[in-house]
């Protein structure tokens, strides 16, 4: 790379969003830029479990057999319920499944794809902000491998650096602080009895998420409230482990690597849009990851901001705020209800009193399990749960 290099796009960020829009603007003829701070194949705290929406972005990115030729394992569904007891089971429909796979594995898929379809991708590359000219963006800061200050120049930059993204925090772009304050620990474990769903105990401040990412390993996430964040100063690993026994007992599994530790998650943004940026996945605003519709969000997100900027790229203004401001309408009608779901999900499952009774009537009514789970599977619209039978279902103690 040239310092007198223009990029068409420079995506920042080399997960499932980074990647697939980079994958995508190069696979349209644009001359894409992708550059990850850290090195492929590396770790990212996240429950691993793609839903079935993801499974189809997958396929339309045209990766999905090499994913499962990678050791993903189907996800028939979720068992969800309170921490001390079983609870429902809600299942996709038969025609279509989730999966569960290392971040490891596919977000290199992913960052191999965009390369492959002639993205330039670089990795060890650290974007310290924006470049900017006359207030407008034009590239990026960038620390290289060799540790020298670059700039990076594109007629667009497209921040998909994840949930503490650098450039949205540069150009001041962040809402609000968190309200809800948790902490995720996350590691795999060996010695689970392989499943074909995702296990989710839920209580006020701790959730314990589990699920099979290949045949041998599962992924395993507690999530600590604020109240109960002080157990894992210090010693993550010991609270992570205390925590694996006491939601599985003591049948033998075992953590097999480092706890990894994030949070908090509910990190909203301005907008999504200015001129010569777009903002894709975490970076664009996220909120909880109880529901695991991250990957697909970031994945189609993608799609939306790549069809936008195609046409930006070729529009006699170039890539200005108001020929990118498509991308946060159909941003908005893609995610916005979900979005408001998850807040009612997090306020009902944060609150034993209102979620055992509930987690009880569904257990009795598996349609609306069903119904509830493609819904957070991102396979039915929320309006879809506007059903008065569902509705009903939901709410009403089972007859
Ligand atoms: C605890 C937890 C559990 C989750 N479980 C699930 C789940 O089961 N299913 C699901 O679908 N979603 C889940 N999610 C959400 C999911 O992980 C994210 O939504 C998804 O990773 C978003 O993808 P992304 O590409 O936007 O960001 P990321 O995957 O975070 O990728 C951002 C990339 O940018 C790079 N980067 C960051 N800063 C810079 C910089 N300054 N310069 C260069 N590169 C940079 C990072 O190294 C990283 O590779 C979970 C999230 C959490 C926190």
């Amino acid at each position: 790379m040239r310092q007198t290099d223009v990029y068409d796009v420079v995506v920042v960020g080399g997960g499932p969003a980074g990647s697939a829009m980079a994958r995508r603007m190069a696979a349209a003829g644009w001359r894409a830029l992708l550059l990850e701070r850290g090195e492929m194949p590396r770790r990212k705290p996240c429950g691993e479990c793609l839903n079935p929406a993801a499974v189809r972005e997958l396929a339309r990115l045209g990766v999905l057999d090499r994913v499962r030729g990678a050791g993903a394992v189907p996800l028939r569904g979720w068992e969800i319920g309170p921490l001390d007891r079983t609870g429902f089971r809600g299942r996709f429909p038969p025609t279509v499944h989730g999966l569960g796979i290392r971040r490891a594995v596919l977000d290199e898929i992913l960052f191999r794809a965009a390369a492959e379809a002639g993205a330039e991708t670089r990795t060890g590359w650290q974007v310290r902000g924006p470049l900017l000219e006359g207030g407008r963006i034009v590239g990026v800061e960038a620390i290289d491998p060799d540790g020298s200050r670059t700039p990076v120049r594109g007629r667009l930059v497209v921040a998909a650096d994840g949930l503490r993204s650098k450039l949205v925090r540069r150009l001041d772009l962040v809402r609000r602080s968190p309200r809800i304050w948790k902490l995720a620990l996350a590691a795999h474990v060996r010695g689970i009895p392989p499943r074909d769903h995702g296990v989710l105990k839920l209580g006020s401040e701790l959730c314990v998420g589990i699920a099979p990412v290949d045949s041998e390993l599962a992924n395993v996430v507690v999530v600590l409230g604020k109240n109960r964040i002080p157990e894992a100063r210090g010693d993550s690993g010991g609270c992570f482990d205390r925590q694996l026994e006491a939601a599985l007992g003591n049948g033998g599994a075992a953590r097999c690597e480092d706890v990894l530790a994030t949070g908090p998650f509910d990190i909203p943004v301005r907008r999504i849009v200015d001129d010569g940026l777009l903002l894709v996945g975490d970076a664009a605003g996220y909120y909880d990851p109880l529901t695991g519709q991250g990957i697909y969000r970031a994945l189609h997100g993608a799609a939306l901001a790549a069809r936008v900027a195609d046409r930006a790229l070729r529009s006699p203004t170039g890539p200005t705020r108001g020929a990118l401001r498509s991308y946060e309408e159909a941003h908005g009608r893609a995610f916005s209800p979900g979005r408001r779901l998850q807040r009612v999900v997090e306020a009902v499952t944060s609150r034993p009193a209102i979620f055992s009774p509930l987690s009880r009537s569904l257990a009795a009514r598996p349609a609306a399990a069903d119904a509830l789970v493609a819904v957070t599977g991102d396979i039915r619209p929320v309006r879809s749960l506007a059903s008065i039978d569902t509705a009903l279902s939901l709410v009403l103690p089972s007859r």
